[in-house]
């Protein structure tokens, strides 16, 4: 059979609300355009992100019931910790809240001024974390990976020549750690291959530096590896999984990602002395290390989501329906990042709306179209997100996107043909689509709260925009 279904049945469903377009555009005003300021009640299809937003299945669930809330010593971490060690099998495996808590934890212990953290590509948390303590996070990608529509089997993979070099030029022991995200989710999603994964462990053995994994999406990666790597056709998934980790010393994780639950994350390590300091900042903002800031049902669910994500058919759906989505927007002429990723698909908006300046926010325009239109919510990735200069000047980002990213085990293929008929329907009139001004922003990460309007946005409507935004600034100094 060529049709590829969803590998699950439906027990429990959650309804979704519809809207038509009249609502949307007062959901709209009243978020002053920010899509992050809409109550996700009034989303038809939430592609904002792909985190912490997976459907859990019947067997997760069941385990959860069995979860055992005891302070020290719970049986659920040991299923939590079996589980995981099967995969990656590090001596030292330390639960937290989420993917970040474990970089914070991590980089506080090995990052200072003068230090280095080499990656393929950080993601933002992680550099933030890096950035902290005052190292430096550098990105070392290959040059393919920053060409959005050229095609390239792997685009995470790490630029090995300038990996080895930045390592001669600032010296290993200014090096604590080198990292590779799998799959590289600021690059596009985009996978590392096996081949890389051996390289960068050479290089890094070469010069005696240990070797993390940003695993957030470990699954979708080993797919990728089966998928596109010559010699892994025929090699299961788990074993797949279980050579990618053998070449590591240790991983950060959010579980919120491919171990299929809506919260919870690990570090581990094979480095006693790390491990042991770990814990110690662990307990300090974390918990226990049985716990480490989740409660016993969440180590559960964990546990059987790590089971049930290296599924083959799972995978096979998981990828194939990202594909599809890609497939049919790159047949009608919509520019993409290509080839596809894991867990998004990523319009490149600045060339599809080439009449909208980068710094009248394209890519904000089609994501607004995009809600206003079908009741859609995408992230705007671009002059939004990455524009504003730390003196308080703009600057267009490198690219433009909108990132379509996919909840695990959530939406049906009909979900996304609504999506795909959608977005055909907007780029028949694209030309129509005007620009974004911001009309207030905070002075960092300003694409979770900046608001906005439309340039061809209507007096009045400015008029009372301004007036209500007054009031509200005078309510919350009051
Ligand atoms: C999501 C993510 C993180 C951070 O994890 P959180 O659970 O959101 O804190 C780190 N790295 C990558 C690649 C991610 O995608």
């Amino acid at each position: 059979m060529r049709t590829i279904i969803e590998p699950f049945r439906i027990k429990s469903v959650e309804p979704i609300r519809m809207t038509n377009r009249q609502e949307r555009t007062s959901f709209l005003e009243k978020a002053h355009y920010n899509l992050f300021a809409l109550d996700s009640e009034n989303v038809i299809i939430d592609l904002l992100t792909d985190s912490g937003t997976s459907s859990m299945s019947a067997n997760q669930w069941a385990s959860m019931m069995r979860g055992d809330e005891s302070y020290a010593g719970s049986p659920s971490f040991d299923r939590f910790h079996k589980a995981v060690y099967k995969l990656m099998p590090f001596t030292n495996i330390i639960p937290t809240h989420q993917g970040r808590a474990a970089e914070k934890i991590l980089f506080s212990i090995i990052g200072k001024p003068g230090k280095y953290i080499l990656n393929n590509t950080h993601f933002d948390t992680t550099r933030a974390n890096i950035e902290f303590t005052g190292a430096e996070a550098i990105d070392l990608v290959i040059a393919e990976g920053k060409i959005p529509n050229l095609v390239h089997p792997f685009k995470g993979n790490m630029d090995i020549e300038r990996l080895e070099a930045f390592i001669k030029e600032k010296g290993a022991e200014n090096i604590p750690l080198v990292m590779l995200t799998i799959t590289n989710n600021s690059g596009g999603g985009q996978p590392v291959s096996m081949e890389n994964i051996k390289q960068t462990k050479y290089i890094c053995m070469k010069y005696d530096i240990p070797l993390f994994m940003d695993a957030c999406r470990f699954a979708e990666n080993a797919y990728f590896i089966q998928l596109r790597e010559p010699g892994y056709e025929n090699v299961a998934i788990i074993d797949i999984v279980q050579e990618m980790f053998s070449y590591a010393d240790g991983c950060t994780m959010s579980a919120k990602k491919d171990a299929l639950v809506n919260m919870g994350g690990w570090l581990a390590m094979n480095n006693p002395e790390w491990a042991e300091a770990a814990r110690n900042l662990l307990i300090l903002t974390e918990g226990f290390p049985t716990y480490g800031g989740l409660a016993g049902r969440d180590l559960e669910a964990i546990a059987t989501g790590l089971e049930e994500v290296v599924d083959q058919d799972y995978l096979h759906y998981r990828i194939s329906s990202t594909q599809y989505l890609a497939d049919h927007l790159t047949a009608a002429g919509i520019p993409i990042v290509r080839p596809a990723g894991g867990h998004a698909v990523y319009i490149d908006a600045r060339s599809m709306l080439p009449h909208i300046d980068p710094l009248e926010y394209p890519g904000q325009a089609l994501a607004v179209e995009l809600y206003l239109n079908a009741g859609i919510r995408a992230c705007e990735i671009g002059t939004v997100m990455f524009g504003l200069q730390m003196d308080g000047s703009e600057k267009a980002a490198p690219m433009d996107l909108v990132r379509l990213a996919i909840p695990r085990r959530v939406y049906t293929q009909s979900h996304i043909d609504y999506v795909i008929e959608s977005l055909l329907e907007i780029n028949q009139n694209k030309e129509s689509l005007k620009g974004m001004k911001i009309v207030w922003q905070p002075k960092q990460l300003r694409h979770f709260s900046a608001r906005f309007l439309p340039m061809n946005c209507e007096c009045q409507q400015k008029e009372n925009f301004i007036k209500a935004f007054q009031q509200e600034e005078q309510e919350e100094t009051v």
